[in-house]
């Protein structure tokens, strides 16, 4: 690491944003879905880590498709990609068509009345047509499918350029939900695929892709692979991690046996005498980071959160609070973490997975909640070696 800049000195707790790993990621999805437009799934500020710097970074890269969640995130997006193809992912909400036509924004329809909001607010539009095929969630259904194939005046002046579905269950490849809503998806498509020449169809998110070429269809839609979340469950994430969030250490303590650390007194120096002190550092960020409340020490060595920390994996102490956090350092030996050094929260050691299954969560989960009182930095990653864009992305 370079030398810290007096701003990085005076942060309690900085968040590392790297675009080299986020342009490694989009690559690797590209090479996974050869053939396939590979889109970005950019909703909730690109999962927590800054719309704008991951926007045009995916932009660079080639990406000209984003996905993202309602109108005011498709808004804020067309400022910084004034060329892209930008879809809202839900919907439109009564009485809005006409902010979506105004910012070129493409709304993923998915019901017949908004379908007919659609047709109200002037044409030629494009949009998308979302089907349900077993989530449940958003989508229309297999009957309204067979309806706009046989009724044109449905789509009269709407210019449909995707019909999409949504996969409830893609991290699990043995599911058999997947294999079903393929089923559902592949009969719905071979039924408007003649009366939309234009379109192109989409099913996979991050784990539909690794399902396998069937599931690609002409677009496919990535959102935690970029961010290097692990899409699968019970396998090993091929995705380099993006984000780092490190924390100072703003004090170190000795806490003799029998004492206790933190809110409500659950953890204690066990034991007696000089064997029994433990060695304590506070770190500047809690739950108002993001850094939840729920990773709070347990008792347990599976869950509860773990820092690294001078060359180790260190396990918290009693309860995490607003703006600090104690880890137990014992084991690091004497000398090798002082005040003001930086540990590591999510990173290269302790995954954005790892922090989720320790706080009761998912990796999705710790990313959207990161805080906005880290000290944003976004590098370019090693190998275009740093073109720092200090403080972009920032609330
Ligand atoms: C969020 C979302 C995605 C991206 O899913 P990941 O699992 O993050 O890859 C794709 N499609 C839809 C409809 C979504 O809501």
């Amino acid at each position: 690491m370079t030398s810290e800049s007096t701003a990085e000195k005076a942060a309690g707790a900085i968040l590392t944003v790297d675009l080299g790993a986020l342009a490694a990621n989009y690559a690797l999805l590209c090479e996974k879905a050869a053939g396939a437009e590979v889109s970005a799934v950019v909703k909730a500020d690109a999962y927590g880590l800054g719309l704008g710097p991951v926007a045009e970074r995916l932009w660079m890269e080639g990406c000209r498709t984003f996905f993202v969640a309602d109108v005011n995130e498709g808004k804020a997006l067309r400022a910084v990609l004034p060329e892209a193809v930008i879809y809202v992912l839900n919907g439109i909400f009564p009485g809005t068509a006409g902010l979506y036509a105004a910012a070129g924004l493409r709304p993923v329809i998915a019901s017949l009345a908004e379908l007919a909001e659609w047709r109200e607010a002037g044409a030629p539009l494009p949009a998308a047509l979302h089907f349900d095929t077993g989530m449940n969630r958003l989508g229309m259904s297999a009957a309204d499918a067979d309806a706009i194939a046989q009724d044109e005046t449905l789509t009269r002046g709407i210019e449909v350029s995707l019909v999409m579905s949504h996969l409830a269950c893609s991290d699990d490849e043995g599911h058999p939900r997947n294999a079903l809503q393929l089923a559902r998806f592949s009969g719905i498509w071979e039924r408007l695929r003649p009366r939309f020449p234009g379109a192109v169809a989409s099913l996979a998110n991050s784990g539909g892709i690794w399902l396998g070429a069937d599931y690609h269809f002409g677009l496919v839609r990535p959102g935690v692979s970029l961010y290097g979340g692990n899409p699968f469950t019970g396998k090993e994430n091929p995705f380099r991690p993006v984000v780092r969030a490190e924390a100072r250490v703003i004090a170190l303590r000795e806490v003799e046996p029998g004492e206790t650390v933190g809110y409500s007194a659950t953890w204690s120096a066990p034991g007696e005498g000089d064997s029994g002190r433990k060695r304590v550092a506070i770190l500047g960020a809690g739950y108002a980071d993001g850094y939840f409340r729920a990773l709070s020490s347990t008792g347990n060595p599976e869950s509860g959160g773990v820092v690294h920390i001078g060359g180790r994996a260190c396990p918290i102490a009693g309860r995490v609070s607003m703006d600090m956090v104690a880890v137990d350092v014992s084991q690091v030996p004497e000398g090798a973490v002082t005040r003001g050094d930086m540990a590591e929260l999510i990173g290269p050691n302790i995954t954005v997975d790892d922090v989720g299954l320790r706080a009761g969560t998912l990796g999705y989960e710790i990313l959207t909640a990161l805080g906005r009182r880290y000290m944003r930095r976004y590098i370019a990653g090693p190998e275009r070696d740093a073109v720092e864009k200090e403080g972009r992305g920032q609330a």
